[in-house]
């Protein structure tokens, strides 16, 4: 009984949640306090967690939902990432503790980051396609088999980080009655036993977080459906077809280096590319660039050619308001 008041709570919280968004997005907009976009990505994060958890609680075709997501990000790149994604949301949260803290987030060393960007494709290939290639052998005979068998599917493994943490369906992890979840949690049940089910799952929330707590979007390095999103636009015939896009105009850069610091995904190119179109598949579109480059009209994203977000001289504010 109480748990159908909390999915009606859910479900009105979502459609308050995307109002205020929209109003928030709204008044910041006429403002032109275009450096709060943090804030407003915190509160769209939120939004599109309790929106999953309407999604998956209307019982939506999985693939349904894998495929409209991948449809969007061909157009939009990996907005989805830097915006939508639960497990993003949840990695932000801790890095926004780490920095209230006042304790200093850990680089990882930019060449060992980019071996890590191209390892995530091998990592995607392996989810994707080795259960089709050992669909035929029989699960129980051959470990790797067995590992690939059970809920180790291309769709629930891409889909998992997008599951929110209070889910509509029975989970291994109960707390009060309230089915909880994180990204991987079914996966690692089920092949960890009942027994050992939420001592294992424990370990990796615990690692993620922590890890996250150092080294801001750590698990995004590997993630394999953040890899689907940008393998498309990888290949050149494809390079075209996104709307959304992040521009440099390289006469008004004076290399003081705050996009790279300040990104979480630690992308280099911005501060390193020669003006123009930032290609990089690292970039999930956060905008934390664009919002902290104090040059006017530096950085730019662009919707279909026209921009909608510009760096401001926030280093002069009358100029701002
Ligand atoms: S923050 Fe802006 S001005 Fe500074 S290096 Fe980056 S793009 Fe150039
Ligand atoms: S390059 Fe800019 S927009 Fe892309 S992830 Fe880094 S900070 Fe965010």
């Amino acid at each position: 009984m109480w748990l159908q008041i909390l999915s009606e709570i859910l479900k009105l919280t979502v459609f308050a949640g995307l109002t205020l968004a929209g109003i928030l997005a709204i008044i910041i907009w006429k403002r032109d306090l275009k450096t709060k976009v943090t804030y407003m990505r915190f509160l769209v994060q939120a939004a599109a967690m309790v929106a999953f958890y309407l999604l998956f609680s209307y019982t939506t075709e999985l693939l349904f939902v894998l495929v409209v997501i991948f449809l969007l990000s061909i157009f939009w790149g990996r907005f989805f990432c830097g915006w939508l994604c639960p497990f993003g949301f949840y990695m932000d949260l801790v890095a926004a503790l780490r920095k209230t803290l006042k304790i200093r987030y850990w680089n990882l060393q930019d060449g060992l980051n980019k071996i890590l960007d191209k390892f995530r494709y091998a990592l995607l290939a392996l989810f994707v396609f080795l259960p089709f290639m050992l669909g035929e052998i029989e699960p129980w005979q051959w470990p790797l088999a067995k590992f690939l068998a059970g809920p180790f599917k291309p769709i629930s493994v891409l889909l998992s980080p997008v599951e929110p943490l209070v889910i509509p369906w029975e989970s291994t992890i109960k707390v009060y009655g309230v089915n909880l979840s994180y990204p991987y949690a079914s996966v690692i049940a089920f092949y960890s036993g009942e027994s050992y089910a939420l001592l294992c799952i424990s370990i990796f929330v615990a690692l993620t977080l922590a890890s996250s707590f150092v080294v801001r979007r750590f698990w995004c390095r590997f993630c394999p459906t953040g890899a689907s999103f940008s393998v498309l636009n990888r290949f050149k015939p494809f390079r075209w077809i996104p709307l959304l896009r992040l521009n440099k105009v390289e006469e008004k850069c004076t290399k003081c280096g705050i996009c790279k610091r300040v990104c979480p995904a630690q992308v280099t190119d911005v501060y390193e590319q020669k003006g123009g179109d930032i290609k990089t598949s690292m970039c999930m579109l956060c905008l934390r660039c664009v919002e902290l480059c104090p040059y006017e009209d530096c950085l730019r994203l662009n919707l279909a050619g026209k921009t909608i977000f510009k760096s401001r001289n926030w280093l002069e504010p009358s100029k701002i308001e």
